[in-house]
């Protein structure tokens, strides 16, 4: 079975073929050019105006025609409503010209999904970041529950507003690890509540953190209160849920120092760390294609009717039918 995956819940559009044995045909990213963030109507139109070709590069790279695909699969939540309307369109819409089976999948399984496929970790504590989701969570009992989270922005949109802030460019997440190098350390607020993070706080206080001291200082010192503080959480969550295995996934696991942090935290607990290939870490369309892929060999099925988005749609509200 051959599953095409439409990935487009902000402001990168993806397209990915993926089979059922889990060969990754293609996965190609189209990333809207960032200059302020996300504006949703605008990334909207960015991916109404790019599919369709991507679609065909996509095609052409995998060697296949839309007649040969088995399935349609679309991010349908959690994301930005009318990015996610677009894509869901354009989902719909082959659905019927080709006469194939829909299957709108939750683009945080997803990551999780993909990472699991690509690295053949088992049963993994998941660590994931990215710019709108900051998650640790780990399969218990039918789904992946949720074992700390951010309670206001995600890591990558507090590293994004910083660098927004001190206009240093966009996405953020690559230009603080550069200029973090050879920082040293300036106090700023650490805040971990029970297991939940807060980075809201530490985003005002990094900000004007730099007024005063150096800015590869605030990078270098932002990167290790963030980190940290995730690192302690995922710490916990892995003592609590005795995972053997510790995942990463999201945009900002691309980073090293993160990874590294990860690493040292998992040799101490005799976990195994596993790190997915740098093109399956931030958003993808083969990450949907393989849920949808899981999702439809498990018998999930949806009628056209029964595919509108959700713009918030909690990982734990998934219940995972292929495990
Ligand atoms: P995603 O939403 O999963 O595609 O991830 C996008 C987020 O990843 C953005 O917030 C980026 O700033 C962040 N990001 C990308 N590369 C890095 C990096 N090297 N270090 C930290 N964050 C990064
Ligand atoms: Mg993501």
């Amino acid at each position: 079975m051959i599953c095409l995956g439409i990935e487009g819940t902000a402001e990168k559009l993806g397209v990915g073929i993926v089979t059922s044995d889990g060969e990754i045909l293609t996965n190609l990213t189209k990333h809207m050019p960032l200059k302020e963030g996300i504006h949703p109507r605008e990334a909207a139109q960015h991916h109404a105006q790019n599919l369709k070709p991507l679609l065909e590069k996509a095609l052409e790279k995998a060697g296949i025609s839309l007649g040969e695909v088995d399935l349609i699969a679309f991010s349908r939540g959690p994301g930005l409503g009318p990015c996610l309307r677009v894509v869901a369109v354009a989902a719909r819409t082959l659905a019927l010209k080709y006469r194939l089976p829909i299957l709108g999948v939750n683009h945080c399984v997803a990551h999780i999904e993909i990472g699991r496929l690509t690295t053949g970790a088992k049963d993994p504590l998941t660590v994931y970041a990215s710019g709108g989701n900051t998650q640790v969570t780990a399969y218990v009992e039918g789904r992946y529950r949720v074992f700390g989270e951010t309670l206001d922005i995600a890591l990558g949109n507090c590293i994004d507003q910083f660098a927004r802030e001190l206009k240093l460019g966009a996405p953020g997440g690559p230009i603080v690890e550069k200029l973090a190098r050879g920082g040293s350390y300036v106090e700023l607020p650490y805040v971990v509540k029970g297991m939940d993070l807060s980075y809201s706080g530490l985003l005002t206080a990094a900000v004007k953190k730099a007024t005063e001291a150096s800015v590869a200082d605030v990078c270098f010192s932002l990167q290790e209160t963030a980190f940290a503080m995730l690192v302690e959480v995922a710490e916990r969550a892995l003592a609590h849920t005795e995972k053997e295995e510790v995942l990463i996934a999201g945009g900002v696991a691309v980073n090293k120092r993160l990874q590294e942090m990860l690493r040292t935290m998992c040799e101490e607990h005799g976990a195994t760390f596993y790190a997915p290939p740098r093109d399956v870490l931030g958003d993808n369309g083969a990450m949907i294609a393989w849920l949808g892929l899981l999702s439809y060999a498990s018998g999930a099925r949806q009628r056209l009717e029964d595919t509108h988005v959700i713009q918030r749609w909690r990982t734990d509200e998934v219940e995972v039918l292929w495990r």
